[in-house]
């Protein structure tokens, strides 16, 4: 097997028309035809796009899929997969769901009869236990987004197939580089290409990817009939990303491990969420689908569980950027329950594991020791700000 690297180039072809070793940004709305209906495959840009092409084909192998499709958004793109339901349908759901997929299916798809219910999947037998008579989809992450926890996708696809239910996994969290879903029994493969695929903060994107050609017509029908497609761009710019994709993420991966480690000894923290610790409840789960590579993604929570204490930290920070998003180049850090899961009431989000001071770090790819340093800098800065409140407090 070569390296994924070598495979991620070797799919990407020089362009036939010019050698350019770059794919060409098609900047057009509409092409030429020669007689009504005659052309050279693409009519209207939001149909097809020869650049938009390029990504879709590149995903659909990164992926082991026979087409993918490229949109606007990650959300775009979950919205899509979500249009192939219909009124009276039921969307089973990992419990800690993506905030904005989150927000999608209760507050816009529950007005058009589609329902969700949720469920914590890192134990197959809970799936079993919870798939309803209307449930028609399967919807997992993993891992997930803020609390890493990890679902065994061949265990609960097995269990939704017998089911006659399709799973569709968000694999935002992992990327194509190191889990293959649809390889592990998985119907549907979602991604935000804001994050990994593009890499480097600087656009949003969504791609789908889907095992059965019936349920690709059905994509590419509603990707044209909705319209919500990916700029060429935009476009070209993942396809930029992705070719650095391995690089990035083992660095990614090595400095979350690393800052990981640190905090699990800190005696400011409480919990560490990383699926790379031996102490994750579904580490080796992690380590078998997700190729031993545990990706640039950590949380953790603190002893003093006030957003107070999540708060100093993160603006204690010099290299950790107080921002949402993450798989970029660059280090963010947020605090999910003032920032990306502020939609998801309270209740229910520490029913998951979201609390008050729980922190979110996406590592960059600046040096390991850097960020590590970094870290434990800000908690030293928290600590000491509690201590000189105790006093403070001591004496007034
Ligand atoms: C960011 C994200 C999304 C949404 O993607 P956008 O590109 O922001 O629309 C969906 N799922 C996960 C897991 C994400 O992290």
């Amino acid at each position: 097997m070569p390296q994924a690297s070598t495979q991620i180039l070797s799919f990407l072809k020089p362009d036939p028309l010019t050698g350019s070793i770059s794919t060409p940004i098609y900047q057009t709305a509409t092409f030429v035809q020669e007689a009504p209906g005659v052309h050279k495959g693409f009519d209207y840009a939001r149909t097809n796009n020869p650049t938009r092409l390029v990504l879709e084909t590149l995903v659909a192998e990164l992926e082991g899929a026979p087409r993918a499709f490229a949109f606007s958004t990650g959300l775009a793109a979950i919205d899509a997969v979500v249009k192939l339901l219909e009124a009276g349908d039921e969307i089973l759901a990992v419990d800690d769901l993506y905030g904005g997929a989150y927000r999608l299916f209760t507050k816009v798809y529950s007005k058009f009869g589609i329902s969700v219910r949720f469920v914590d999947s890192t134990d197959p037998a809970n799936v079993a236990a919870a798939i309803g008579p209307r449930t028609k989809f399967l919807w997992i992450e993993t891992p997930t987004n803020p609390t890493l926890k990890v679902t065994d996708i061949e265990a609960v696809s097995a269990i939704a197939q017998a089911n006659g239910i399709r799973t569709v996994v968000d694999n935002t969290f992992a990327s194509p580089l190191i889990q293959k879903p649809l390889e592990l029994g998985a119907d549907i493969v979602v991604h935000s290409a804001t994050k990994y695929l593009a890499g480097h903060s600087d656009l949003v994107a969504g791609v789908v990817a889907a095992k059965d050609p019936q349920i690709c017509e059905e994509l590419k029908f509603i990707q044209n009939a909705s319209g919500a497609v990916l700029g060429p761009q935009d476009a070209w710019l993942v396809i930029r990303g992705i070719e650095t994709l391995e690089l990035r993420f083992e660095a990614q991966s090595k400095s979350a491990l690393a800052i990981a480690t640190a905090l699990s000894e800190h005696p400011a923290v409480n919990r560490v969420h990383y699926p790379g610790l031996e102490t994750h409840k579904n580490h080796r789960v992690a380590a078998q689908q997700q190729g031993e590579q545990f990706g640039g993604v950590l949380s953790f929570d603190l002893v003093d569980d006030r957003l107070e204490a999540a708060t100093a930290f993160v603006q204690a920070t010099q290299y950790i950027h107080l921002a949402e998003s993450l798989g970029g180049v660059k280090s963010l850090c947020c605090v999910p329950s003032e920032m990306t899961h502020k939609s998801i009431p309270r209740e229910q989000r520490l029913r998951a594991g979201i609390t008050d001071s729980l922190i979110r770090i996406s590592c960059g790819i600046e040096g390991t020791q850097d960020l590590v340093a970094d870290v434990l800098r800000a908690l030293d800065r928290i600590q000491s700000n509690v201590a000189t409140q105790n006093t403070e407090a001591l004496h007034a």
